[in-house]
């Protein structure tokens, strides 16, 4: 299958120096391999969208001159699929309902003495593996144990970190889908879509290198092709966190384009020498062919 990469930016601001840095890795990874590149926009988590961020991004990465080879899709347009993946699962009795709220998860982690949330992540203790116990329905989870309990561990390869492995069982526990309130999680959307999409090569920041376990566990479970993965250097801020919108990253000045692509592609490894946007995109082009990630 010929070579099919994305760049997938959630909505919930524009551009920062961090998700250029993904947003050109993605491209010049499928340019490198003569391939396409996709554009999809992630608001399925509709709370933290903000209005008007998609085009905002979509102009962006037309100003630094990455411009997708097909029409971007939106996720909140595809819940049809995703609903299609859960129906799969049910069927293959692969995920069960859930009433617990983060606080009766807090105290069932407590009372069994273990529990430190990981990343502020609780580990679900399974409370409603084998029924809701007549409390009502408020998501989805999906289970990342064997059928007689014992551990998943999910070994997986990154184009730059080599070998890695998680214990799913252990270091997340059954992870929510979908909500009741509608909304669909992250974990399944990205699968669905990798997947419908025929992406061959996933390429986007390190900071989403932990959730990879988790959606390499839902393809075997449905049964859909694994991409390649390539997690590509975080920006740090002065504060030596990871550049996010959260931690109010600046909005990219794109006043010279050519400056900011400069930036991102040097936290790539690469030097290119030129300095107008099409010629130093080209100089990236022959060097991350040359030797990134091969
Ligand atoms: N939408 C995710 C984000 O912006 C990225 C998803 C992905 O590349 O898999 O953090």
């Amino acid at each position: 299958m010929g070579y099919r990469g994305r760049f997938a930016p959630s909505p919930t601001g524009v551009l920062h120096a961090g998700s250029l840095v993904a947003a050109l890795a993605s491209w010049l990874d499928a340019r490198a391999h003569g391939g396409a590149w996709l554009v999809r926009i992630e608001d399925v988590d509709t709370p933290r969208c903000v209005a008007g961020a998609d085009a905002q991004i979509l102009a962006q990465l037309a100003q630094c001159g990455l411009l997708p080879d097909e029409p971007p899709v939106w996720q909140s347009r595809r819940g049809a699929h995703y609903e299609a993946a859960l129906e799969a699962l049910r069927s293959a009795g692969q995920v069960y309902p859930c009433g617990c709220t983060r606080r009766d998860i807090a105290l069932a982690l407590e009372a069994s003495g273990q529990g430190k949330p990981r990343h502020g992540e609780l580990v679900y203790p399974g409370t409603c593996r084998h029924g809701l116990n007549g409390k009502p329905a408020r998501a989805t989870r999906v289970l990342s144990c064997n059928a007689d309990e014992t551990d998943i561990v999910i070994d997986w390869h990154d184009r730059r970190l080599g070998a890695q492995r998680q214990n799913l069982t252990q270091a997340v526990g059954d992870f929510v889908l979908h909500r009741a309130d509608g909304l669909w999680a992250y974990q399944l959307a990205v699968v669905v879509d990798d997947a419908l999409q025929g992406i061959t090569h996933v390429v986007r920041g390190e900071d989403l290198a932990d959730n990879t376990p988790r959606q390499v566990h839902l393809q075997r479970l449905i049964g859909l092709p694994l991409p390649q993965y390539l997690h590509t250097p975080l920006v740090l801020g002065a504060n030596g966190e990871k550049l996010s919108k959260q931690n109010g990253a600046a909005a990219l000045d794109l006043a010279d384009p050519a400056h900011a692509l400069h930036a991102a592609a040097t936290t790539l490894g690469l030097q290119p020498s030129s300095t107008s946007r099409a010629a130093l995109l080209a100089d990236c082009v022959a060097q991350w062919r040359q030797h990134r990630f091969a």
